[in-house]
């Protein structure tokens, strides 16, 4: 994953400065034909672009609208694929139209022309990278993620179909992307057991006669440290 961070400081939302406990992630995706970040993300901080119109979200009400997300993926100018993080992940976003934006971290991956299967699956790995980050960032699991179209379902958020309407398209859905994730977390965890048996020792003697180390064993013991052990080498 490409991470990088552009905090949207003149949006409304981030103004407001309310915070929540993240117990969900949010995956949309923009509805718009136009995979450049400097769309949505500004001012130009070299790597984005310049955006002509200057109609990024980084101001009051972008396009007029009370919205803001946590976090957008798409293109760079150099056209390599980044996330940028727009809010604190903790702030209260304006993403899903409804109670989820209580609960949930939204994020947007830019669309394109939705037939460009080499774009989507770089966004789509992009997207699976970054909700394992924040999986582990807030001690969530993939069953905490969900589409726009399913917080619709469960009513806490507004009617929208995205992000199903572009990865169904390419042969994936919520239950591929949540599936993803989980590997990726599974993996993690793996990794995590093997590097669990590197220890710290705290050595507190050397002794050439072997009943010298008994008898500071023993007061080791006695003062509470049970797990203390003679090694002799
Ligand atoms: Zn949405």
């Amino acid at each position: 994953m490409n991470l990088r961070k552009l905090i949207l400081t003149e949006n409304a939302c981030y103004k407001v400065g309310k915070k929540i406990t993240p117990k969900g992630i949010m995956v949309h995706s923009t509805g718009a034909n136009n995979p450049y970040l400097r769309r949505y993300v500004g001012p130009d901080d070299g790597l984005l672009g310049v955006n002509q119109y200057n109609n990024h979200w980084n101001q009051d009400r972008p396009d007029g609208k009370q919205v803001c997300v946590h976090a957008f993926i798409g293109k760079l100018k150099d056209g390599s694929i980044a996330t940028y993080q727009t809010l604190p992940w903790d702030h209260r976003g304006w993403h899903a139209g409804g109670s989820a934006n209580d609960t949930h971290i939204g994020f947007e991956i830019c669309e394109d022309g939705l037939t460009d299967a080499s774009y989507f699956n770089t966004v789509y790995k992009e997207a699976v990278g970054l909700c394992v980050y924040l999986c582990k960032l807030y001690n969530l699991t993939e069953k905490d993620i969900i589409g726009h179209y399913e917080g619709y379902q469960r009513g806490i958020a507004s009617n929208h179909g995205d992000p199903k309407n572009w990865f169904s398209k390419h042969g994936k859905n919520m239950e591929t992307f949540r599936a993803d994730v989980k590997s990726l977390l599974n993996e993690g965890a793996k990794s995590g057991e093997t590097e669990k048996k590197k220890y710290y020792r705290v050595q507190i003697g050397a002794y050439s006669v072997k009943a010298n180390a008994e008898a500071q064993l023993a007061k080791a013991k006695k003062a509470g440290f049970t797990d203390a052990f003679i090694k002799y080498d």
